[in-house]
């Protein structure tokens, strides 16, 4: 029997076969869960709905995260289609290439603002919607960076993001813990994905990342995939708030 036999999961945040949503999809997916995926728009739905067919998932619904009512018909419609859910799987974030491109201290106030819109508040306006879904505990699982914690070159205002984003899942997690939801974080190490293009010298990142991690060698869709599992199971029903790194990162320093 699968980890996540009998589970029910959404997962935002696929936009291709290189998203981390997508190694997260596919890994709880061996595991039994039967899984419902949200797109940004048009343009990605034509990506997006062969990707959920090919893991016999028919439910998928248009949300910009951005949304209060995307947000709300998404959970409308789960409700009207599964009734209740398991685990939800936060995926998304998003920063203007203006202001990914200046010095943080450059950063506009609209860019600032659509960075924590995108990247931080969207968890909590999920949660909040979904909350009433979870009715048998449930858990929600973020994606984060290094970036957070430490200045990155290049990461910028999405750093800055990160960081909210990583304290929103504190308070969430103490907010929902008496109702059994947990709430986690995985700050994965640098992987070669469509919003990984908006970083700038990204490659000098993942050379750097290969050179120092304690495993000198980058992380995979899959290996994220694998690690979620524990996060979105049974496995970790004891564990919330946490944030876990799925690559050792920056640990080791030059000789
Ligand atoms: P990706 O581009 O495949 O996924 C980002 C997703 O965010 C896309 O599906 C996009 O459609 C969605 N999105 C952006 N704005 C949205 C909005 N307004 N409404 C709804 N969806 C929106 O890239 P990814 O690297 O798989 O990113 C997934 C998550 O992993 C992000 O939170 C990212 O910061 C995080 N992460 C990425 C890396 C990396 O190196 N790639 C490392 C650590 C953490």
């Amino acid at each position: 029997m699968g980890l996540l036999e009998g589970k029910k999961g959404l997962i935002f945040g696929v936009a291709n076969n290189k998203s981390i949503a997508w190694g997260i999809a596919e890994a709880a997916r061996k595991e039994g869960a039967e899984l419902a995926f949200t797109y940004l728009n048009e343009a990605l739905e034509r990506r997006v709905r062969p990707i959920a067919e090919s893991l016999n998932s028919e439910l998928v619904y248009k949300c910009d995260v951005q949304s209060d009512s995307d947000i709300q018909e998404v959970a409308d419609a789960v409700k009207r289609d599964w009734g209740s859910l398991d685990f939800i799987v936060h995926s998304v974030a998003y920063a203007s290439s203006d202001d990914l491109r200046v010095p943080f201290h450059q950063t506009s106030r609209e860019g600032f603002k659509l960075a924590m819109d995108v990247s931080a508040y969207s968890l909590v306006a999920i949660t909040q919607k979904f909350e009433p879904l979870f009715t048998n505990g449930g858990s929600i699982l973020t994606l984060s960076y290094y970036g957070a914690e430490k200045v990155v070159p290049h990461y910028r205002v999405m750093g800055v993001a990160k960081a909210a984003l990583e304290a929103s899942v504190k308070e969430l997690a103490v907010d929902l813990g008496p109702k059994g939801i947990r709430v986690n974080c995985i700050s994965a190490g640098p992987i070669k994905t469509l919003a990984a293009t908006g970083i700038a010298d990204f490659r000098g990142l993942l050379n750097h990342f290969e050179a120092r991690s304690p495993m000198r060698k980058l992380i995979t869709i899959e290996d994220v995939g694998l690690s979620s599992l524990y996060f979105l199971s049974e496995l970790s029903r004891g564990v919330t708030g946490e944030i876990s790194y799925v690559d050792g990162g920056f640990n080791v320093t030059a000789a």
